[in-house]
């Protein structure tokens, strides 16, 4: 607990009575005794008012601290000597230490009450923080109000704090409200972003799928060279590698294909030319038409479209891959592609 005896706060600063050059004054009256050496190297602004010739009519030189409270003056200085503060203090005095701290330019307390005062966040104190922040420049403070506030704004808005502030503060309820605005456009910007990475993440899996089938086959399709009487197993990404069988079987069978207008086709042929389009190895690759659809790139070029498309879907591959171990390559069977057909699917009965 601070004393108002300055006596005492003389043995907490441990300094030597016959060393103490300089009195601070607090509104209340309290004499805080202290060093002048050790409060200018706390704080540039001291150091500014100690250097400056004071017109000093006794030998006595005095600081005034005024309007905050004698305690939170105390423990300021004391903060200034060790550059420590309990949590009961900043419990206590933690909005006038910010704002000693910002007058008095003193980073390290001004630091720490950012963060005590954002831990100590409520319903009641938001508005006041939110304008004790600002004040104060204290933007980290400052940000996290305004979450505070716009997560709990329902509750807050029924405070006397806001009613306070509509009549008095137009221009920052104003701020709160942009704020919470923006704060939804960015969710929902998050949430659009999310929903089109897994799509790509979808997009990425299938072109694993479509390599696995026509190199290793799986459950129902698989390369001409592969006997589809081995019974193989589900494989680990089985989801989207059954539909992608599934539209294979249906490509491979389908009457009407992509000019009679049929989206299953259409939607096949994508992901062969999605294929053709990241596909490294086109000499050696067993995906049907990969060879000729990257030819037929090369003679007319993609629209920029297609090309953002491919750039995603690489960049999620890219990303998928870092998390899940390579698929082998090492024994993949060598296929004739000369008369490359989708009929290259051997299709299990
Ligand atoms: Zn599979
Ligand atoms: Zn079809
Ligand atoms: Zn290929």
């Amino acid at each position: 607990m601070p004393s108002h005896n300055s006596s005492g706060d003389i043995d907490v600063f441990s300094g030597e009575m016959s060393d103490v050059d300089i009195q601070i004054i607090t509104s209340g009256g309290l004499r805080i005794p202290a060093h002048s050496a050790i409060l200018a190297a706390a704080s540039t602004v001291l150091e500014n008012i100690l250097v400056r010739p004071g017109k000093r009519r006794s030998s006595e030189r005095t600081i005034r601290i005024l309007g905050v409270p004698c305690d939170a003056v105390s423990v300021f200085i004391r903060f200034l000597y060790s550059f420590k503060c309990t949590e009961e203090q900043m419990k206590r005095h933690g909005i006038h230490l910010l704002a000693l701290s910002h007058v008095y330019l003193v980073p390290q307390l001004k630091q720490r009450c950012t963060k005590g005062l954002a831990e100590r966040l409520t319903i009641e104190n938001a508005v006041d923080m939110l304008q004790l922040a600002r004040l104060c420049d204290a933007p980290n403070l400052y940000l996290k109000t305004m979450k505070f506030l716009s997560s709990n704004f329902k509750k807050v808005e029924e405070t006397e704090g806001w009613k306070f502030l509509q009549h008095h503060d137009p221009w920052l309820e104003l701020e709160i409200l942009q704020f919470m605005d923006e704060a939804e456009l960015r969710k929902k910007r998050t949430r659009r972003h999310k929903r089109e990475l897994s799509l790509y993440l979808q997009l990425s899996e299938a072109m694993d799928c479509l390599e696995h089938i026509c190199t290793e086959g799986c459950t129902s399709v698989g390369p001409l060279d592969k006997e589809p009487s081995i019974k193989r197993q589900p494989c680990s990404k089985f989801d989207t590698c059954q539909g992608l069988q599934l539209l294979i079987r249906h490509f491979a069978t389908c009457k009407r294909r992509t000019n009679g207008g049929c989206l299953r086709c259409k939607r096949m042929w994508q992901i062969l030319r999605l294929h053709a389009s990241i596909c490294d190895q086109p000499n050696d690759c067993q995906v049907p038409l990969c060879r000729q659809l990257k030819l037929k790139v090369q003679q007319k070029g993609d629209d920029e479209l297609w090309k953002l498309l491919v750039r995603k879907v690489v960049s999620a591959r890219a990303m998928s891959s870092l998390s899940l171990p390579k698929r082998k390559r090492e024994e993949e069977p060598k296929m004739d592609l000369s008369h490359p057909q989708v009929m290259n699917f051997r299709l299990a009965a």
